[in-house]
């Protein structure tokens, strides 16, 4: 096995000076205006100072190079390995808009990710060249209202072939970004075989262009009361909804095939972004325990702040090793052998991130559950992060037959 190197390397070492400077000193400081714009007008349109923040940041990150850094293993992207990507997924976990000022946001990544490794030419140039530039977003459709769909065999929505091309009928959920008024495409898992073909055959992977006639938006899924708009996670309707059979990706019973291509990064991906946000709330609860007193002491000198404080960076510290290794484990090339790994972080790094975020809110008092720090919208997230992408459930199942099968039991 290959030596473990989990440190940050010579080429990582000024990308991240300067990812840090620019989160710290230029996205960070516009998080706040840029979403006190979203209850002016429309709320799934963005308002034009909206989109003189976002678009501004964007260039300046594009033009200092520090762009699309996700995208390891591939000629597109910046060579850097996933250990290297994590340090950086970090720092833009700090900030509502950085992952998308350095084009590195979900779902995008992972949608580009397989039009990268699975998409035609065709496909590539209509819409991963347009991703990669930041102009258009996108959206995965998996989830469904009627179906547990924590096991994706149970996908139900129909695709049927009908000539030179496909029709789709039934209901999508969850689908986040597709209140973005500039996402113009999904990537949807559906049913294509029957119940004689394996259960891992049945399903596949086709693309929709967002405008397809026969799509309904029916409504915006809320997050804790929040519509999250204008990025939007919406339930969405197909009534025989016509795509040419060359949008299949790779073929037709393909579909678990690409999802364990595609969900593997996206996943891994959350855990370093959810441990930037640990981090930020640990340095607001020492900042506020500090600075505020009650009864005659300061409040990190009250009750066990001091046990608070040092759990908090003994269990973001052992996230982030599980992190770096989860992420060490994908750089070697074996999907297989990582997705445990994979599932291990996804359980602890949403828990610990959450529980340290919950100590800030607790030490802020009202203040921590309101519109006056980023700890109440980053509670909402991380307890979402619980679920979306597999439920913590799902995933300690993984990790459990993974140790079985070393012992030799069939888990199948
Ligand atoms: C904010 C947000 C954004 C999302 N974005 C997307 C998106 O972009 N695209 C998309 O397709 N989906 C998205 N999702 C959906 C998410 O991926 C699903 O909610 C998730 O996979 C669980 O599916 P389900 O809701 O059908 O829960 P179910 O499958 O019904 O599971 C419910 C519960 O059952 C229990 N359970 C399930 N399996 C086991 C097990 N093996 N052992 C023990 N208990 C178990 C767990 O407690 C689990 O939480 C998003 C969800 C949220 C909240």
């Amino acid at each position: 096995m290959a030596a473990m190197d989990l440190g940050i390397t010579d080429r990582l070492a000024p990308l991240l000076k300067d990812v840090r400077a620019m989160v710290r000193d230029e996205i960070a400081p516009l998080d706040a205006e840029y979403l006190a714009e979203v209850p002016k007008g429309d709320r799934w349109e963005f308002t034009p100072r909206q989109t003189e923040i976002l678009e501004g940041l964007k260039s300046k990150a594009k033009s200092r190079g520090l762009w699309n850094f996700w995208l390891t293993d591939s000629d597109r992207g910046r060579g850097l390995t996933t250990v290297e990507y994590a340090y950086l997924a970090e720092e833009m976990g700090r900030s509502h808009l950085a992952a998308e000022v350095f084009n590195c946001n979900a779902p995008d990544t992972g949608n580009m990710e397989v039009f990268e490794r699975y998409g035609t030419d065709a496909m590539k140039a209509r819409w991963l060249e347009p991703m990669l530039n930041g102009e258009i977003r996108s959206a995965y459709l998996m989830t469904e209202p009627d179906v547990a769909s924590s096991d994706a065999t149970n996908i139900s929505l129909s695709c049927v072939r009908d000539g030179d091309d496909y029709v789709l009928n039934g209901e999508k959920w969850w689908a986040t970004g597709s209140g973005d008024p500039r996402c113009a495409v999904y990537i949807v898992m559906v049913k294509t075989g029957g119940d004689d073909q394996p259960k891992h055959k049945r399903h596949s992977m086709i693309v929709v262009p967002a405008d397809a006639p026969g799509i309904e938006k029916l409504r915006p899924m809320t997050v804790y009361g929040h519509d999250d708009a204008p990025h939007g996670h919406y339930h969405i309707r197909f009534t025989d909804v016509r795509v040419p059979a060359e949008n299949m990706l790779l073929g037709e019973g393909r579909g678990f095939e690409i999802a364990q291509g595609r969900l593997g990064p996206g996943r891994i991906h959350h855990c370093m972004r959810a441990l930037g946000q640990a981090e930020l709330a640990l340095e607001l609860l020492v900042d506020r325990a500090e600075a505020r007193e009650a009864f005659g002491k300061p409040l990190s000198q009250l009750g066990d702040m001091y046990d608070q404080i040092a759990n908090s960076r003994m269990e973001i510290e052992q996230a982030r090793l599980l992190c770096l290794k989860a992420a060490w484990m994908m750089d070697q090339g074996d999907a297989r052998a990582a997705a445990p790994w994979i599932s291990q972080v996804k359980v602890v790094a949403p828990l610990v991130a959450l529980e340290v975020t919950d100590r800030a809110v607790q030490v802020h008092g009202a203040a921590g559950i309101s519109q006056d720090t980023p700890l109440a919208r980053q509670w909402t997230n991380l307890r979402t992060l619980r679920l979306a992408d597999g439920p913590d459930a799902v995933h300690r199942r993984q990790v459990a037959r993974a140790e079985l099968k070393k012992r030799g039991r069939n888990t199948a």
